[in-house]
């Protein structure tokens, strides 16, 4: 049995899959204040869904930036006592397995490129607008090596531009992101029924796309996030023509198909290329 898991910095989603391929229905409850509270609740959903099954290994992603080893998250957004604490050898405790962590975004890139809307596809540039800006390239199924992870929120698209959550200046997250959308306009993101607030969006995503496609030569853009349900992807594509100028063509740009459950498919596939 493979566990597979995905903590946000609100919810964590955790789920199992006996034959590699089909995920069961997960198990999604709110992130905890107390990281360990969070181990037992995580331990806990996979002893029920594994249902006296032997656990073989466990992958999952995290919101945050990860060490160079991969055990613990740097950063983790919001919520302080998650920061620094020793996540992977928790888990390997809690769960008896080897554990794998991964950034989320990278896992969720992952899922699509295999499974969802960029399947077939060689190279999957994957950008999520939620809370925060994220991404990942993904080359022939697999996540394209890093030095560092993705980071494509933190691209300047605006000289000593607004404050971004990292403390520089004029990042691509500071524009387009449900943070910064409600710190511009006092209003949850959900709630602001504003075209011209969407149009603006748009605008600025298609910056993002633009160099993405400049720097990562994807064969498709996979859209994904919260944020992105209020987006037209009509008005994207045509403010990327006005700007996108030195290909023929644009790549095809389309919206993720896995919804919340990307990340638990990428992790899945990240487990069978990494598990032995
Ligand atoms: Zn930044």
């Amino acid at each position: 049995m493979k566990v597979l898991f995905d903590i946000g910095a609100t919810q964590i989603r955790v789920a199992v899959s006996a034959d590699n391929q089909i995920i069961s229905n997960p198990i999604v409850f709110p992130t905890p204040q107390e990281f360990n509270q969070g181990i037992t609740q995580i331990q806990q959903a996979a002893l029920k869904l594994s249902q006296g099954q032997k656990i073989e290994a466990a992958a999952g992603g995290i919101p945050g930036p990860l060490n160079k080893q991969k055990n613990y998250v740097a950063n983790f957004p919001n919520i302080a006592d998650w920061n620094n604490k020793p996540l992977k050898q928790s888990l390997e405790q809690a769960l008896g397995s080897s554990v794998f962590l991964e950034n989320d975004a990278s896992l969720v890139g992952l899922g699509e490129a295999v499974v969802g809307a960029g399947k077939n596809k060689k190279i999957v540039a994957y950008i999520t607008v939620s809370t925060g800006v994220g991404g990942a390239r993904i080359v022939q199924g697999k996540i394209d090596q890093k030095a560092g992870d993705f980071e494509i929120g933190h691209q300047i698209i605006v000289p000593n531009g607004s404050i971004c959550g990292c403390q520089g200046l004029g990042h691509l997250e500071a524009y387009l992101s449900g943070s910064a959308i409600e710190k511009k306009y006092h209003q949850k993101p959900e709630s602001i029924k504003d075209g011209a607030v969407w149009e603006e969006m748009a605008k600025f995503l298609a910056i993002g796309i633009n160099n993405t496609i400049v720097y990562w030569s994807p064969e498709i853009i996979v859209l994904g996030g919260g944020v992105m349900k209020a987006i037209s992807l009509d008005k994207v594509k045509l403010y990327l023509q006005e700007i996108f100028t030195i290909f023929p063509e644009i790549p095809p740009i389309e919206l993720n198909t896995l919804g919340d459950t990307g990340g638990l498919y990428g992790a899945l596939e990240y487990l069978k290329q990494n598990s032995r």
